[in-house]
């Protein structure tokens, strides 16, 4: 029976490309049944703000594969990004993205290198919540949890296994972020352990990507967070020659949706000049992850023969090294032609018939016995019209006190309040020890704020996990 998948054909090359690909695998004699949904531009524009229909999403449920091309996400308001859409809803906790060197069929400033980024794909800033909080500021605010990211940290260990990888990379910045970043470094230290034969490193994001960018033949599997990942693998695809070549898997428990790493190009929209290998990458994945991995390797090894055989779409053609320049429709021909046939230089698609992994879980369990209120960071749009003394002093005889007064997480009470913010944070914590903290201690404190004119714009309860300070600053 053949495998029933969902196809998108998306905005800008979209369509062009998918086509190309979809002839691909059908002269590869997929065993696969393709329905076909709207989604993008079109979608957005008629009454559905995530750019696509519920025709769409019933699809996607029935079949639970998406081959999606990419989408134009419009700017403005009321529209909201498809791709973290379709991230959440379907709960792809995991984006992985292989880029390998194709060296010396396409040159790279590099000469070998073959790494695997494994992005988590449903927390960080990619949450979407998002606060104007006075004239000047804004926030974005970040979520990290220990079994999210216990989940994508084990996924990347057991791709490194199932794949025969040796080592797993973890970046963060817990140098700064402690609480966030300091637990995705504490989840990945965590799940190595039960990894002995597979090398754990982590490095500081910033140190780490440098490398990555000018030593990848020093990395092989990479774990990191949304924000990061999403930079890093475009700097890994776009460091092994073009943008154009690598595919993208988005793994959960119950569904998955593969891609192209790139953009909807709109710049080459309509040319037939895309190249459409990120998405025939992707739809390599897909079929090795729906158990085809006889139908993955005939194609993948005949895309690698054409890349040989010097027949190049316009981003990776070179004069006096490529043979034939080639539209996006007549390169899906050449790779078509070379079904059955083997590269001579560059590596073949290894795959095991055991390369898909199982439900990613987490060991987490609530790790503290007593969780108690001992205050609330409360953040006050701020005109300087008042004294910091006089915010204090209101709060003199009451059951919380201030402590100190932050500007942008800069302590500028007591002492200096020579600052520049239309915003400050006043750290309120319980007199002392004994004293029972309850909502009703902080709700007295707004109250006192607005009979004295101020504007509480956030609150953030300050709370002790077992004793341990569950706040940071
Ligand atoms: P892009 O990846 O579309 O284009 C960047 C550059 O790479 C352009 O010069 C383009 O011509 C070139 N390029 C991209 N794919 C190519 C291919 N297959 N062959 C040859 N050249 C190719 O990035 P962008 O311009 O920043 O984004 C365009 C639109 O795509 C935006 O609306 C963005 O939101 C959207 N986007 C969608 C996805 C997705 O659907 N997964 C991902 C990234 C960006």
């Amino acid at each position: 029976m053949s495998t029933p998948i969902t196809v998108a054909y998306g905005d800008g090359i979209g369509p062009e490309i998918m086509e190309a690909v979809l002839s691909v695998l059908r002269e590869a004699e997929a065993n696969i049944s393709v329905d076909i949904i709207e989604i993008g531009e079109r979608i957005y524009n008629k009454e559905w703000s995530h750019g696509i229909s519920p025709n769409g999403w019933e699809s996607i449920q029935r079949t639970k594969i998406l081959l999606k091309s990419p989408t134009t996400t419009p700017q403005g308001k009321g529209h909201k990004s498809l791709n973290v859409a379709l991230r959440k809803n379907l709960g792809l906790y995991a984006n992985i993205r292989p880029c390998i060197s194709y060296n010396p069929i396409i040159e790279n400033k590099f000469d070998k290198f073959d790494v695997v980024v494994i992005r988590e794909n449903e927390e960080d800033v990619y949450t979407g919540i998002e606060h104007r909080l006075t004239g000047d500021s804004y926030q974005c605010t970040k979520i990290i949890t220990r079994s999210g990211s216990e989940k994508i940290c084990r996924y990347a260990f057991e791709y490194a296994k199932k794949h025969n990888r040796k080592k797993v990379t973890c970046l963060t910045k817990d140098n700064i972020m402690k609480m966030t970043d300091g637990t995705f470094h504490a989840a990945f230290d965590h799940v190595a352990k039960n990894y002995s034969g597979i090398k754990a490193e982590h490095y500081i994001v910033d140190i780490g990507m440098a490398k990555v960018a000018t030593e990848p033949e020093n990395f092989d599997v990479i774990v990191t967070e949304n924000l990061y990942g999403d930079i890093l693998s475009d700097i890994v695809a776009q460091t092994s020659g073009s943008v154009g070549l690598a595919g993208s898997s988005n793994i959960g428990n119950e569904y998955a949706m593969f891609e192209a790493v790139h953009g909807s190009a709109p710049d080459i929209a309509g040319r037939n000049i895309a190249n459409p290998s990120g998405l025939l990458n992707a739809a390599v994945h897909m079929l090795i992850y729906i158990g085809h991995a006889k139908t993955a390797k005939l194609i993948y090894d005949a895309w690698l023969k054409t890349l040989e055989d010097g027949v190049h779409t316009a981003d990776l053609y070179k004069e006096g090294k490529s043979k034939q320049k080639v539209g996006t429709q007549k390169f899906a021909e050449a790779v078509i032609n070379n079904l059955g046939k083997k590269p001579k230089v560059l590596s073949e698609l290894l795959t095991s018939k055991d390369s898909k992994i199982s439900q990613a879980r987490s060991d987490y369990k609530q790790d503290y016995k007593v969780k108690k209120l001992v205050g609330s960071d409360i953040t006050l749009a701020w005109d300087k019209s008042a004294a910091l003394d006089q915010i204090t002093q209101l709060f003199a005889s009451h059951n919380l006190k201030i402590i100190v007064i932050y500007a942008k997480g800069l302590a500028i009470w007591p002492g200096s309040s020579n600052f520049l913010s239309d915003q400050i944070t006043c750290r309120f914590i319980k007199n002392d020890e004994k004293q029972v903290v309850t909502n009703s201690d902080i709700i007295n404190i707004l109250t006192k704020f607005e009979e004295n004119n101020f504007n509480v714009v956030k609150m953030d309860n300050l709370y002790l996990y077992d004793g341990k300070e569950g706040f940071f600053s």
